[in-house]
């Protein structure tokens, strides 16, 4: 890493070969496109998107490298050598014996819990993101989460918000029975707790906990890179070590990984499942061959295979990661300036606004966050995400509202797309929201889906 003490500038650690234009709209088409999609950003067709925020997940640009890796990759049904270069990639970063290819982290999941969930099982995690939730619950398991208090208050300023709570988690697995617990996981950095890293110590504390009720450790590895380099910026004694040391350090704690390399494989598509014991993986491999393909591409082309490997080598590079968390960061420090309320500190792969303390008129019944989301695609083209109440908001039999523990509106960064003058633009535009955010009006359910209501759902605006 060549940088001078006199250059303040953190640039983008890349040129770029190829470019994608981008569609702008007029607000008179922005209120008629939105009004189409029942006030809901998800609904909205991507070309009429000007900075998509929606989510980082299968968004990353891949560099030339991959691309070259796309042409090159092998497709023989059986022992492509892309698969051999992915495994060999996978093991060197985690360590793990068994490497499963998967189309993505939720197919790593589903598999995973298959074998090892089922009734009357409890799963404790740092907490749970909504697919793996999703999958512990179909098997008929239980999903819980035990996050720190520090975790759960966005305006706590804190190195690893992240962090699993290890009394809680002994806790968990005292009331539950240790019979009852098939594994424990650990979610880097813990996306559902606002992109916020754990620390290496917490992990090896979740570690110290299995052992001791002889359990086996799952890490959920979806941004395990930007995990890695917050440690090395933040706990002492990493300062030195490379992201690489680190990771490997992160994975010797751990029996298994899933992961969704959507995230910090920088592709487009793909995940994996990786383990140590050798009669779960027989198990596991035998599930896959019935939904996802044979063990050696699982889901996936040996392009795809390929595109991984290379983007697992570029994830770990320092420059990057260096360019990544400063970036986001970047976001977030100037909304702070500007008195944005944002949940702090800001994450690894997105800025989170803080919409309960944004807009304090507007009840959660009246979801405050999906409120702020249209005016951020009214008044700029921007599209990002609520994580309130829309998401997770349950209404009781007697027509009372449970809201959400916190009210947030995601704006998450695709890895490699946006330039500083993307972000400079996104940044005026909430600003303009905050500056007239006391004219924004709750909304009102119109549609709602039985489950995973977010995806679908139709409101409109109350007067
Ligand atoms: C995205 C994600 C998953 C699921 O991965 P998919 O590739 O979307 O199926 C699981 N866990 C975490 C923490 C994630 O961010």
């Amino acid at each position: 890493m060549i940088r001078d003490s006199y250059i303040k500038t953190v640039i983008e650690p890349f040129k770029i070969k190829s470019v994608e234009p981008i569609t702008f709209t007029t607000r008179e088409d922005r209120e008629r496109i939105l009004r189409t999609a029942g006030m809901n950003p998800f609904l909205i067709p991507a070309a009429d998107v000007l900075i998509d925020l929606l989510t980082d997940s299968g968004t990353s640009a891949m560099s030339a490298k991959q691309w070259a890796g796309i042409l090159d990759g092998d497709e023989s049904y059986a022992g492509s050598r892309s698969f051999f270069r992915f495994e060999a990639m996978v093991k060197k970063i985690t360590g793990l014996a068994f490497i499963i290819p998967t189309h993505q982290g939720r197919a790593a999941e589903k598999i995973l819990f298959t074998v090892k969930g089922g009734p009357g099982k409890v799963i404790p995690n740092n907490a749970h993101f909504d697919t793996t939730r999703a999958n512990i619950e179909f098997s008929g398991a239980t999903a819980i989460d035990c996050m720190t208090e520090d975790g759960k208050r966005p305006e706590v300023v804190a190195d690893f918000k992240g962090n699993m709570d290890i009394d809680k988690l002994e806790a968990v697995i005292q009331e539950h029975g240790v019979e009852n617990i098939p594994l424990v996981m650990i979610t880097v950095t813990n996306n559902s707790g606002g992109g916020q890293p754990v620390s290496m110590a917490n992990i090896r504390a979740t570690r110290a906990v299995c052992d001791k009720y002889g359990l086996p450790l799952f890490i959920d590895a979806c941004r395990f890179a930007e995990n890695a380099y917050f440690i090395k910026l933040r706990e002492p004694g990493y300062a030195d070590k490379t992201p690489l040391e680190i990771s490997q350090e992160i994975f010797s704690y751990a029996d298994g990984v899933t992961m969704s390399a959507k995230k910090d494989g920088i592709v487009n598509i793909g995940g994996f499942l990786a383990m140590n014991d050798a009669d779960l993986a027989l198990q596991c491999r035998n599930l896959l061959i019935v939904t996802e393909g044979f063990p050696t591409y699982g889901g996936l082309a040996g392009r795809d295979l390929e595109a991984i490997a290379q983007g697992l080598e570029e994830v770990l590079e320092e420059d990057y990661l260096h360019y990544r968390i400063t970036s986001t960061a970047y976001l977030g420090n100037k909304l702070v300036d500007l008195g944005v309320p944002i949940l702090m500190p800001p994450g690894g792969h997105a800025i989170y606004l803080d919409a309960a303390r944004f807009c304090p008129h507007i009840p959660a019944s009246q979801f405050p966050a999906q409120a702020i989301n249209c005016a951020l695609y009214l008044d700029g083209g921007v599209r990002a995400v609520e994580i309130g109440s829309l998401m997770f908001g349950t209404t009781n039999a007697d027509g009372s509202f449970n809201g959400a523990q916190m009210e947030l509106v995601r704006l998450a960064i695709p890895r490699r797309v946006y330039t500083q003058s993307h972000i400079d633009y996104v940044i005026e535009v909430v600003k303009h929201v905050h500056d007239r955010r006391e004219s924004l009006k709750g909304l009102r359910l119109t549609y709602e889906a039985p489950m995973l209501r977010h995806f679908t759902a139709r409101l409109e605006v109350l007067d």
